[in-house]
């Protein structure tokens, strides 16, 4: 029954079959929040946590908790430590608590959205599967491959960043034992010139955190031009040539050869017998997008729905949190649906674009081409002191 004045919402999250390109719940690493030592400067992923602890969640075991950062140079020696607290959770922990706290009647698996239509008193939403839904507004949360935003925006699509990443998740226990020690409670970088390797522990699987049952989350990001590299690496062993992403078992052998290769030729030791330790990785073209609006009458869209950050600022999931407070608190301030969408668009497009931004600045070397004013990011973003410093904190947002 519901109550009076209560909203209809649709909110476009079901888990539909079709997406299972790149499944996120494999090698995903969050850096989840700075210990309270940082709270003052840092405080956003903090936010996020307390968001998650004001929703009631349990989140005293988020992740993997760790204090230091290094970066090694070619020959393994260390370039670069900063002192950095952190807690590192994995997607499928953070997915797992927000799902088991939503209400499984209104979770629809497989039932993907094809289309929505509006009309001044509601908004109906069209199934894959025939069904439509009406209600006072929808919400599309749908990725970064929105079928709400190609709807409503059809000429924004995602923006290929001149770069990709390698992705893998390793077992701790697979870890030669002198790795182990001097890698393994640390999140490492290493930075091969206009590349970027970062290694960090997150939880095993079913959240366990228990030393030698955790794993190791590796990204390694490479330029790749887009009409040429990109094609190459998209390719499966049939000919075809993928968009946005390969699923990881059609990368061809070649490409993984040539990464195998390439990481024996340019990486620390120590990087190289973790690289070694990989059994299917992940391949990620690293696109990012930006949207002029989020608000369309009764339609509004969040997240990388909206808005995707490249992943050095790693504020994917506390961005889309932040998009969907603001959006609660529209819709409890302002009583009518556009003007509580209008609302909600006007709180966040100046942080997105923000976050967006930065993330270019920090991901400017990695590219392929650069612009003259990407090559200034660059010479500021590439060096090993900027890079351990730079990656994946907010402190931006209040500088
Ligand atoms: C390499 C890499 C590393 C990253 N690392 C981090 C990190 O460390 N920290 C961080 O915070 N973020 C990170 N991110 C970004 C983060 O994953 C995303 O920002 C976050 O998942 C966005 O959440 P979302 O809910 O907006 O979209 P998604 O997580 O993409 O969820 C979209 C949902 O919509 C569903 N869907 C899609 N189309 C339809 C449809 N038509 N109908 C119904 N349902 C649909 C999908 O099945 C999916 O469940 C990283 C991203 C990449 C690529």
């Amino acid at each position: 029954m519901r109550a009076p004045g209560a909203r209809r919402m649709i909110h476009t999250r079901v888990r539909s079959v079709s997406d299972s390109s790149v499944e996120p719940t494999q090698g995903f690493g969050f850096f989840a929040s700075r210990s309270n030592s940082a709270m003052s400067s840092a405080g956003h992923c903090d936010l996020s946590i307390e968001r998650l602890r004001r929703l009631g969640l349990a989140i005293d075991s988020l992740g993997v908790a760790i204090t230091t950062r290094k970066c090694l140079d070619a020959g393994g020696r260390l370039s670069e430590q900063v002192e950095c607290p952190q807690v590192l959770t994995a997607w499928e922990r953070v997915y797992r608590l927000l799902r088991d706290a939503f209400p499984p009647a209104h979770y629809h698996r497989g039932r993907g959205l094809a289309r929505v239509t509006q009309a001044a008193r509601g908004v109906l939403a069209h199934f894959s599967d025939g069904a439509t839904v009406e209600a006072d507004l929808l919400v599309g949360a749908d990725g970064i491959r929105s079928t709400v935003r190609q709807q409503c925006l059809p000429e924004m699509t995602p923006r290929y960043a001149g770069y990709s990443a390698w992705r893998a998740l390793i077992a701790e226990g697979a870890f030669p034992s002198e790795v182990h020690r001097e890698l393994f409670e640390f999140m490492s970088f290493g930075l091969p010139p206009g590349e970027q390797f970062l290694g960090y522990p997150v939880a095993g699987p079913d959240n366990d955190l228990r030393p030698g049952h955790r794993r190791y989350n590796i990204v390694w990001y490479r330029p790749a031009d887009e009409k040429t590299k990109l094609q190459w690496l998209l390719t499966d062993a049939r000919g075809t040539t993928h968009s946005i992403s390969i699923p990881p078992p059609l990368i061809r052998h070649e490409a993984i050869a040539e990464m195998r290769a390439d990481a024996e030729r340019l990486l620390a030791p120590q990087f190289r017998q973790i690289v070694r330790l990989i059994e299917e990785p992940i391949l990620q073209p690293i696109y990012d997008l930006t949207s002029p609006r989020t608000a369309f009458g009764r339609v509004a869209i969040l997240g990388d729905a909206a808005f995707v950050a490249r992943p050095h600022v790693a504020a994917g999931v506390s961005k889309a949190a932040d998009d969907a407070a603001a959006l609660v608190e529209a819709l409890q301030t302002e009583s009518d649906v556009a003007r509580a969408l209008q609302r909600f668009e006007a709180a966040r497009l100046p942080e997105n674009h923000r976050i967006i931004e930065r993330a270019r600045h920090l991901g400017a070397y990695l590219q392929a081409t650069q612009t003259g004013e990407e090559r200034a990011r660059a010479g500021r973003h590439s060096t090993d002191a900027a890079v351990v410093a730079e990656t994946a904190v907010l402190d931006f947002l209040y500088a």
